[in-house]
């Protein structure tokens, strides 16, 4: 029998789509660095509709590749064998509960990360995950993928903030323990295994996680340096000084921040060759010193600084470094992605000595860094003025090569946050040794002896 016929004596009418043409937006990633095909998309209408989804394909091996806002940078959340079905999550996007004395609450994995932020807002308290995409990524996804973001140096990432788990695993079986305990030492904590699995063990239905009180007041902050080490001496001082405050430390090099500001039609007047957004949030009621902030930025030599005045100017500041990504798809077209992380201290001579290598053999190349400097990590995108089409991608392989020797030298990985996918498997042994990858498929084949969760992700072949 067909695919499609099989899901259809299952589920209804409205709970598949095949049409060809609507089909086409799941089968292309973001960055529209993969297209591919994909037999039908599934749009269960709730958990036992996705079980039965399960159940069919397990029997029948067929290929599922789970898919939440396809966001993903590395190529995870589209198909990569032929013949599988994608299947999301946008009807399973309920709040299940919010309990204010656990101070946890519990939504489904369709829903989008923005809507869990301002529900929980409204409700007086304050969901920590945030990033760029905020806007169409879900729950699903940024746990599948361990998402980071803009707030990991003060909360973490997704994998601090998840407390309990629901999955629906490749044979259709459910686990359900959507605990809202903070501490639980029973044996291994097996929820870890589904969290940063990129959709390879099965689907993530709900999730209980952690929520914080409101900060009272929120400083934002622009500061221009001339040299990379006033940065890691700003990072050190704001470390040191508002060790429990210091939430962002977002890092923008001059030529991102030109192109960033240039593409959401912003100024703000600063000159330098580095510039760090930083967000203070304070907790207590006795207000902020911003006369002491500024004291503290001027012994650094820091003068040419601004502290946001209003929400709408902080806004500005937070608007410049989200378009980033946005402002080199549009302006830039194709570019070389990486999404590394070195320890703090290997900041510095990594950025040089990378630099040098890739201006020896890329004269033309245009390096846009930028990132969560403040956990180490960052995102070095490279463009090619010779060429903005998808030819560039003939010289990936090159760069990877050169970004990631660097990041070797100095014991980083070439995978901080947006996880491995189809794009990096090649060089998962690169940062994890012989055993660990062999662990890691020894849980695939037991939890997914059909090797039909996103197959061709994450494991080398
Ligand atoms: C402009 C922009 C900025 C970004 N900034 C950041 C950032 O600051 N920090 C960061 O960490 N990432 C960032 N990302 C990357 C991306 O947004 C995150 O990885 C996000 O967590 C992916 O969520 P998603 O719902 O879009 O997942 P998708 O892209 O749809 O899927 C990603 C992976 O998760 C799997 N998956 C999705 N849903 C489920 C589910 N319910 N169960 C099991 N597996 C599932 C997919 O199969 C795939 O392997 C950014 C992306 C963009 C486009």
């Amino acid at each position: 029998m067909q695919i499609t016929s099989l899901f259809k004596e299952v589920l209804e009418t409205d709970e598949m789509i095949l049409d060809d043409f609507k089909i086409a937006p799941y089968t292309i990633d973001w960055r529209k660095r993969y297209q591919t095909s994909c037999r039908c998309v599934l749009r269960p209408k709730s958990v036992q509709s996705l079980q039965k989804i399960m159940r069919i394909a397990y029997e029948n091996h067929i290929a599922v590749t789970p898919q939440g806002g396809n966001t993903s940078m590395c190529g995870a959340s589209i198909p990569s064998v032929e013949n599988s079905v994608i299947v999301i999550l946008d009807r399973i996007s309920k709040v299940r509960s919010l309990n204010i004395l656990d101070k946890t609450v519990t939504v489904e994995a369709g829903m989008v990360l923005a809507n869990v932020q301002s529900f929980v807002r409204e409700a007086g308290f304050y969901f920590p995950l945030s990033l760029a995409s905020e806007g169409s990524c879900q729950i699903g996804g940024n746990i599948a993928c361990n998402a980071g973001g803009l707030n990991v140096l003060r909360y973490g990432t997704m994998r601090d903030l998840v407390l309990g788990l629901e999955v629906v695993l490749p044979n259709g079986d459910l686990i359900s323990h959507l605990s809202s305990l903070h501490k639980n030492t029973t044996g291994l904590d097996t929820k870890q295994l589904w969290i940063g699995s990129e959709g390879t063990l099965g689907i993530i239905t709900a999730a209980t996680l952690k929520i914080y009180a409101q900060a009272n007041e929120k400083i934002t902050l622009l500061v221009a340096c001339e040299e990379i080490n006033q940065v890691l001496s700003l990072l050190e001082k704001f470390q040191f000084e508002y060790m429990h405050e210091l939430t962002s430390f977002e890092y923008m090099s001059l030529p991102v921040f030109e192109l960033s500001q240039n593409y959401s039609g912003i100024s703000f007047g600063l000159s330098g060759q580095h510039f760090v957004l930083c967000e203070l949030s304070l907790d207590n009621e006795q207000g902020f010193n911003k006369d002491l902030l500024l004291e503290q930025l001027l012994s650094l030599g820091l003068s040419n600084t601004i502290i946001a005045s209003s929400d709408k100017e902080s806004q500005k500041m937070w608007q410049v470094r989200e378009n980033i990504s946005e402002a080199q798809k549009n302006t830039l077209g194709v570019s070389i992605k990486h999404d590394i992380a070195v320890p703090i201290s290997s900041l510095q001579s990594f950025i040089e000595n990378t630099e040098l290598k890739i201006k020896s053999e890329f004269p033309d190349a245009i390096i846009l860094l930028f990132g969560h400097l403040g956990d180490g990590s960052l995102h070095y995108n490279i463009s090619l003025a010779r060429d903005h089409s998808n030819e560039v991608y003939q010289y990936e392989e090159k760069l990877n090569q050169l970004v990631y020797t660097e990041v070797i030298k100095c014991s980083g990985t070439i995978a901080a946050e947006h996880g491995i996918g189809q794009l990096k498997k090649k060089w998962l042994s690169w940062v994890r040794t012989e055993q660990e990858i062999q662990i890691m498929q020894l849980l695939k084949k037991n939890i997914d002896p059909r090797n039909i969760m996103n197959p061709g992700k994450v494991l080398p072949d």
